[in-house]
């Protein structure tokens, strides 16, 4: 379905971006990956996905440096999608503001550098595709997060303003907004509510779900792969500026 299309899929060595490039790829595109990892997680990636950008995407200049790399190795990009992400738990008295100032440039401003810097040869295409990975938290609120939050919910009004600015192009802009997803981001939560509590690790991620998640099931990377997919699609192309749930279900609470 996505074949001749090109990708970039940023902080993809991990969890969910992983699991959109191999999804995307398994429709044909041509997809270049993103993100740190060991030498031997990257080498591994390598086989599967030659092309990869180390771009730090803290940094606008990495990341318009990284569109420009991008372009340049797979001739063009039709489809963004902008995952990295990082968290941090604690109240806002104690929140560290170092830790504040990088939630907000990765989890939030790398979304405006790369659409800005990508959408100019999309619109000369007239065709293109951004997902921006928001979270239940870019449409309620949890305490001890609230960088994430603000962020995320950040995530969710700029994809509705992009949205409408490509309104009448064959360019979409639509939010993905997980629930709990079981990958290195979150197993940092488990292991610290098994050590605070002093439980079991499973017990831990029962937990974790039945406060929040009436299907107490995490939602898999595949799963959102294959959101990814469908937003992507021509069937798609009037889900314009949505902030879609795939939460079990979380928000509709
Ligand atoms: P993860 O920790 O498994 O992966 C994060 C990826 O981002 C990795 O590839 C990492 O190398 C990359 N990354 C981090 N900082 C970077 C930087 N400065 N520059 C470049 N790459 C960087 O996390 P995940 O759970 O797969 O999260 C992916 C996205 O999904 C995030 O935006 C996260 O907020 C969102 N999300 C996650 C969940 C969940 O439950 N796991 C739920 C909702 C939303």
């Amino acid at each position: 379905m996505l074949k001749g299309k090109r990708a970039l899929v940023t902080g993809s060595t991990s969890g969910i971006g992983l699991g959109i490039a191999r999804a995307l790829a398994a429709q044909g595109a041509r997809v270049m990956l993103n993100g740190f990892g060991d030498a031997a997680t990257l080498e591994a990636l390598k086989k599967e996905f030659p092309a990869h950008s180390g771009a730090d995407i803290s940094k606008p200049a990495d990341i318009r440096a990284m569109i420009a790399d991008a372009t340049r190795a797979l001739g063009g990009v039709d489809i963004l999608v902008n995952n990295a992400g990082i968290q941090h738990t604690a109240p806002i008295e104690q929140f560290p503001a170092e830790r504040w100032d990088a939630i907000l440039a990765i989890n939030l401003s790398s979304n405006f550098h790369a659409i800005a810097a990508v959408l100019p040869q999309m619109r000369e295409r007239n065709w293109g595709r951004i997902i921006n990975i928001a979270s239940t938290h870019g449409l309620v609120a949890s305490p001890q997060k609230v960088a994430y939050v603000a962020a995320k919910h950040g995530v969710v009004g700029l994809t509705k303003v992009v949205a409408l600015e490509t309104a009448t192009t064959g360019i979409t802009c639509n939010a993905i907004c997980p629930g709990w997803v079981l990958t290195p981001l979150v197993q940092k939560q488990v292991d610290a509510l098994a050590s605070n509590e002093k439980i079991s690790m499973e017990s831990a991620k029962t937990r974790l779900l039945s406060e929040k998640t009436p299907s107490k099931e995490f939602v898999t990377p595949e799963q959102i792969g294959a959101l990814a997919v469908f937003l992507c699609s021509d069937a798609a192309s009037n889900v314009r500026g949505a902030a879609w749930p795939i939460d079990g279900p979380w928000t509709a609470q």
